[in-house]
């Protein structure tokens, strides 16, 4: 049989459980009101990945795959093809002719940008990925890519920076700014 409860149980108790409850009514709400109210993502959030430029917007990926090979889910896919000295879309030999990622795959680990070589490949604070179908969560080499800044040119086309793919990635910087180019992080959309 079931003990009887005490006064405290019947009366005190419930009142104690909706204390809470009218404590809790007038503290700050902390609901987010997204997507009315975007904020911002803590700065190093693995958001969606960016395929990086160098200054004179040529690209920096050169179709290595170790970024696909690294990759835990199977989630990216890349062709590489040789640039030519009339078609020149990165410094060296090679660049990434078809790159994409499936997101339908990724979860976001971060080993592809902890596995590529020239920095080409890092994940920004950008989330809003969602999508209402299948197909358009492949982002393409064109959805990646970084956008041009002031200064860049979309390539092909010839290096503005150096002769060799060492002014790139010994010299980078100080080319840059010898020539004028803006500092990429900072710099401004065309
Ligand atoms: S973040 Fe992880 S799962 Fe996503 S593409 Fe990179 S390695 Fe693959
Ligand atoms: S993103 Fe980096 S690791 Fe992936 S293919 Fe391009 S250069 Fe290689």
């Amino acid at each position: 049989m079931a003990e009887a409860k005490t006064l405290k149980e019947q009366f005190w108790d419930p009142v104690a459980g909706f204390g809470v409850t009218f404590r809790t009514m007038f503290k700050k709400v902390v609901t987010e009101q997204y997507p009315f109210e975007k904020l911002p993502t803590a700065p190093r959030f693995h958001g969606r990945h960016q395929l990086n430029r160098w200054p004179d917007g040529l690209e920096k990926c050169i179709g290595c795959e170790l970024c696909a090979w690294a990759c835990p889910a199977d989630a990216i896919y890349v062709e590489g093809a040789d640039n030519t000295e009339d078609a020149r879309f990165s410094p060296g030999e090679r660049y990434g002719r078809v790159y994409q990622i499936n997101y339908l795959r990724c979860i976001f680990c971060g080993l592809c940008i902890e596995a590529c070589p020239t920095r080409s490949l890092t994940m920004i604070n950008e989330y809003e990925i969602a999508n209402d179908n299948r197909q358009d969560l492949i982002w393409t080499k064109e959805d990646l890519l970084a956008p041009l800044l002031r200064g860049m040119e979309q390539p092909p086309h010839p290096m503005r920076l150096g002769d060799t793919e060492q002014d790139y990635y010994v010299d980078a910087p100080r080319l840059a700014r010898k020539w004028g180019y803006p500092d990429p992080v900072k710099g401004e959309v065309k």
